[in-house]
Formats: C-alpha cells, structure tokens, sequence
C-alpha cells in the first residue's frame, strides 16, 4: 500500500511538474512573441509614421509656415469633414437604419432638415477657414517661439507621444471647463455662447457651431495649448488635433454606440444646460456641476434632485 501510494505521489509530482515546465515554457515563449509583435508593430507604426511626416513636408517644400497653416487646416477639415460625412446621411437619410435605434434624442433632429444641415454648414466652414487660419498663424509663431519641431529626424517615440498626449488631455479640461463655465456667465451667455446652444440636440457638425470668440477660446485654444507647454512636434500636435476632433464631433454626435465613447455627458449638456461643462468630467466631478446628470444615469429625476435641493434648503435655512 504504502509502495502505491510513493508511485502515486511521483505520478502526480511528475504530472504537476510537466505542467509547470510546460506553462512556464509556454509563458516564456508566449511572452518573447508578444514583446517581439509590441516591438515589431510600434517599429512598424513609426516607420510609417515617419514616411508620412516626409511625404507632408515634401509636400509643402519643406516650409514649416504652410505645414503649420495650410496643412493643418487641410488635415483637421478632412478629419472633421470625413465623420460628419458619414454622420450626415445618417442624420438626413436614417441609413444605415440599424444604428438609429442607438440616437439619444431620437424625437429630435431625426430626419434633419435641409435647413437646419445648411446653416450648421455655414457656420462650421467659416469658423475652420476665416476664424481658424489667422489662429493657425498665431499658433505657428508661438509654436516656433516655444522651440517646437518639424523635421522627420526628431519625431518622438511613441512612449513621449503618448506620455505628452496624455498631458494635453488634462489642459485641455482645465481650459476647456472654466473658458465654457465662463460662456455660461449671462452676461457672455447672451451674446456669445446663445449659439452654440440653439441645438439642444446636437448633430457632429455643431461641435464648431459657435459664435467666432468662442470658437477661438473654447474650441482652439484648449486644443493648441497643450502642444505650445510641452514644446511637442508638430506632428504629435496633428495626431493630438486628430483625436480631439474625432471626440469633440462624437460628443456632438447624437448617437451612443456600442463599444465606442458614449457622448451622453456632452448631450446631456446641450439638453439642460447648467451641467457638464467639461469634456472628460474630472472638473466637473472636483467642482459638483455634474450631480444633475448623475443623478439621471442614476435613475432619478430632475425632480427629485430639484425637491431634494429645496429640501437642503429649507433644512439650512431653519438651522440658521
Ligand atoms: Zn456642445
Ligand atoms: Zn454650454
């Protein structure tokens, strides 16, 4: 018995030993593929990244001034212009049908009117070409003031583009939240951010349907300031541009699509107004302005929020 049990116990030694040996094995060699794809795709991805920077710069004869002005205009218009695209036929058309059913507001702007599409247009192209240009220009100078790059031979490695991304996300919240909370000021409201909030169900072109000051101090400058305090390259401030657009036009989409970034909380802000002044909430969470819109994915109502105001209050009020 005793015999049997001594074999029994190797048997098992030796099968959880296998086991081991083999998953470390497999760990390891699992482990030295992945590590060699990483390095492999981001090799790869700056490779080709570098040939398109050479390719844009051969293209405006190597002169910074008309990367930086022309060239930026021309890739943020085809950026923000190729979504809204898409997003137009949906909005005139309801086609694909399949994804009107993810509208946030399907009672408005569903199907949007030829009129309403045209003065959105309007807007939108003279804010990119007759407000944004001479910007361009003012941001090129600072750009060169504050030692930024345009040559292919100092591209940032994806790590520093990434780290200083992750930078301009941060000033763009601090400056967008309190340029936006300042819009909403009556005195500035009235005259400046009244437009922006003719929509209170936004299609993704009304991300830069603003009167020009806001377009200038809410829409650009929040975007640019990142790029000028980091000292980046100009093409980590293009690929900084491209997402910004990408968001800023999904936020204003009206649609909230599975597996993709939800624009309820930008939505929300054009429903009510008084709420959600930021774009990825952290200010909004640190000063309160968000407890109307928490409250609503919460389940409760404005209602409840407004008796539970009145509530605290009278309740404050008796105390004093
Ligand atoms: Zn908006
Ligand atoms: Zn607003």
């Amino acid at each position: 018995m005793a015999v049997d049990r001594i074999s029994q116990l190797v048997v098992k030694v030796k099968g959880i030993s296998a086991i081991v040996v083999v998953s470390l094995l497999l760990n390891y060699l699992a482990g030295n593929s992945l590590h060699r794809c990483t390095d492999q795709f981001w090799s790869n991805s700056a490779l080709v990244c570098q040939r398109l920077w050479v390719a844009v710069l051969a293209y405006f004869h190597q002169d910074e001034s008309l990367v930086s002005i022309v060239g930026s205009t021309i890739y943020t218009m085809g950026i923000f212009w190729s979504l809204n695209l898409f997003l137009t036929v949906l909005d005139l058309t309801g086609r694909p049908a399949a994804i009107l059913r993810y509208k946030i507001q399907p009672d408005k702007n569903c199907p949007l009117t030829h009129t309403d599409l045209w003065r959105a247009v309007k807007v939108a192209v003279f804010n990119q070409t007759i407000v944004g240009v001479p910007f361009l220009c003012g941001l090129h100078i600072m750009m060169k003031r504050r030692g930024c790059s345009w040559s292919p031979e100092e591209l940032p490695t994806a790590t520093q583009a990434l780290l200083e991304m992750a930078v301009f996300v941060f000033v763009e919240e601090i400056s967008f939240y309190y340029a936006h909370r300042m819009l909403h000021h009556p005195r500035l409201y009235k005259h400046i951010h009244k437009k922006h909030h003719e929509w209170t169900a936004p299609i993704g072109i009304v991300s830069i349907y603003a009167h020009p000051v806001e377009h200038i101090f809410a829409n650009l400058l929040p975007p640019a300031l990142g790029p000028i305090l980091m000292g980046s390259h100009m093409a980590t401030a293009w690929l900084w541009w491209g997402v910004a657009i990408l968001s800023t036009t999904i936020d204003h989409g009206g649609y909230r699509l599975p597996w993709f970034l939800s624009p309820d909380f930008h939505d929300y802000h054009h429903l009510k107004f008084n709420t959600n002044y930021g774009v990825i909430g952290l200010l909004d969470r640190l000063h309160g302005t968000d407890a109307l819109f928490r409250k609503h994915i919460s389940g409760e109502t404005e209602a409840d929020l407004k008796e539970n105001n009145m509530a605290d209050t009278g309740s404050k009020m008796k105390i004093g």
